[in-house]
């Protein structure tokens, strides 16, 4: 026990991503052998016909490149209850629903033991960078997080989100102890059946404990924002449980009644300060730190999809820094956050070398059958798609995922993370991105910034319904905003959308006026409950940023909730 509650060692761990990351090449050859290895009995490679061979050229000669939807029906299985060697040499008994708000429903990937202690070794390496230039104390952390139901498939697998099965797993608290991160709220919290009430009780642990919060955390930034947005409703109701010792009603399952119970005392004076400090504030800035005056900086995934946010977090975290925390996804980690003192929006992650097998699918244009290369021959300033070979079964898995190398960090790369590949707004010839997606939508917020509004969150859709086809970008703001305004931003957002493509069929009509339809407050949430319901969790949650028409659900919530819509003149 003594052990396991021992600090990590940031000098040792520091030294050990250094002399990996200085053996790139080699470190990238053994992972491949001992993935190889552990899982050659395994019916999908066996079929391939490696016979043994772990060298990189035969794995690539060998082994096609898949997408999920190729290693479904293995996946299926697996979940069915087969306890053959499927994908894995030793039997796959967890399975992670990866979030699937980018396509709609969640999928299924495997979870196993490797994929835990990856994940804990990137915790642990971004910890060991970010506690050498941003030490903390023992004290807590405010950690945004929650999980997923966890059930149990046909065949027996415990099923729940990616994030959802590291919580649960034991290694996860020894390791947050470790890293002077524990939560400050109990299991009970953490594992409660209803996010709303999790959430309620998170703030509420957070600001019994406030003096000792070092740090505010979430898997994705989004969280914490949605978060603080929910404190602004409910900060009134947190003050009267401080004050009578007596948690609201609104909380009613028994199990994290009790728990709270336990923390929950009388105390008129924290109260009558959160009260004060709160009518204080103007408009909520600096809201944290205010709330929490020894945290040391917000940590969460706060890049890719997760950029929009960033004003907002900022607004309420003053001057502390934001860190980005690590890369990856449900089906395996790829890189760490080693420069955290780089805002959020030019973090980079170093990829490890020890974690997967990692080969990456150039991009430039024109390049029909672009040829995979490995990790260590990539090349700086290109864009790439990565593929994953995992210690849980997926072998050149195209994650789908639009990276560009910006360095190297001893010899192995450092990526900025650039969008989805698939999301993609496209009627001819045009293509537009995530990223061009919230590049529009930052450069038509900005209109905005004298009437005072906001643009809490945003989608699009192609209309095709019309013809011609046109863009579909639905905005949930705040305030009221005049129409003349709104009209400003609907042509400023067309006139963004600056890919050659898009212009040219814009001008010829070939693409209809771009238009803009404002949602109800409230509709984005909708859409988060709508997933949750679907088996996501918050903590995995990202706000589909294109909405394609199979996705009728959520096409739906945002289609009957709009309020006014509005067409571009810009052309
Ligand atoms: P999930 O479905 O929850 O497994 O989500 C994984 C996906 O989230 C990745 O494939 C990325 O698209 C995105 N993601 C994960 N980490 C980051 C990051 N650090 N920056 C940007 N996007 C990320």
């Amino acid at each position: 026990m003594i052990e396991k509650m021992e600090l990590l060692d940031v000098d040792k761990l520091i030294e050990e991503f250094e002399s990996m990351t200085k053996d790139a090449g080699n470190v990238q050859r053994e992972t491949l052998k001992k993935i190889l290895e552990e899982n050659g009995c395994a019916e999908y490679l066996q079929n391939l016909g490696l016979n043994g061979k772990t060298d990189p050229e035969s794995f690539k000669a060998c082994v096609p490149l898949v997408t999920h939807n190729d290693l479904q029906p293995y996946i299926q299985r697996i979940v069915d209850g087969s306890s053959s060697p499927i994908l894995t040499g030793k039997p796959i008994t967890t399975i992670s629903l990866s979030s699937g708000t980018t396509q709609g429903k969640p999928k299924f990937v495997p979870f196993n033991d490797e994929l835990m202690e990856t994940t804990l070794q990137i915790y642990r390496t971004s910890y060991a960078f970010r506690t050498r230039e941003f030490p903390i104390e023992n004290g807590k952390a405010l950690q945004l997080i929650y999980s997923s139901k966890q059930s149990k498939t046909k065949g027996g697998l415990i099923a729940g989100t990616a994030t959802t099965n590291v919580f649960r797993n034991s290694q996860f608290k020894n390791t947050m102890k470790a890293m002077q991160s524990q939560c400050c709220s109990p299991d009970e919290v953490i594992f409660g059946p209803d996010f709303h009430q999790s959430l309620y009780c998170h703030l509420l642990c957070g600001l019994i404990f406030r003096k000792e919060i070092q740090f505010i955390s979430s898997t994705f930034s989004h969280s914490i924002v949605h978060a603080f947005r929910t404190f602004e409703q409910v900060w009134e109701e947190l003050c009267a449980d401080i004050r009578e010792g007596v948690l609201t009603s609104r909380i009613t399952f028994p199990s994290v009644r009790s728990a709270m119970a336990k923390l929950l005392k009388p105390n008129p004076e924290l109260a009558d300060l959160i009260q004060k400090k709160c009518l204080g504030l103007n408009n909520w800035y600096g809201l944290i730190l205010e709330l929490f005056p020894n945290v040391k900086y917000i940590y969460g995934i706060m890049t890719g999809s997760m950029e929009p946010y960033l004003k907002k977090l900022r607004h309420y975290a003053r001057d502390l820094p934001l860190i980005s925390a690590d890369y990856g996804s449900s089906e395996g980690w790829i890189g760490a956050n080693v420069n955290p003192n780089v805002p959020p929006e030019l973090a980079t992650y170093v990829v490890l070398p020890n974690i997967g097998y990692f080969e990456f699918i150039p991009l430039k244009e024109n390049v029909e059958e672009a040829k995979p290369v490995g990790l260590t021959e990539v090349k700086v300033g290109e864009e790439y798609e990565v593929i994953i070979t995992s210690f849980a079964g997926l072998y050149r898995y195209r994650l789908g995922d639009v990276v560009k190398i910006t360095g190297f960090h001893n010899l192995s790369p450092e990526l900025k993370f650039i969008c989805r590949r698939n999301l993609m707004l496209t009627i001819n010839i045009d293509k537009n991105t995530e990223k061009d997606l919230q590049l529009a939508v930052e450069a038509a917020s900005k209109l905005n910034t004298e009437e005072k509004l906001e643009v809490l969150d945003f989608s699009s859709h192609v209309d095709l319904s019309t013809n011609p086809g046109h863009y579909v970008i639905f905005w949930e703001i705040s305030g009221e905003v005049r129409d003349e305004v709104l009209e400003e931003c609907c042509n400023c957002l067309d006139r963004s959308f600056v890919d050659a493509g898009y212009v040219s069929s814009r001008k010829i009509n070939a693409i209809g006026p771009l238009e803009l339809r404002v949602v109800q407050r409230g509709t984005f949430q909708k859409i988060l409950d709508h997933y949750v319901g679907l088996g996501a969790a918050l903590s995995q949650f990202k706000t589909p940023r294109c909405v394609g028409s199979t996705n009728n659900e959520v096409l739906q919530i945002l289609c009957n909730n709009v309020v006014k819509s509005y067409f571009s003149t810009a052309f």
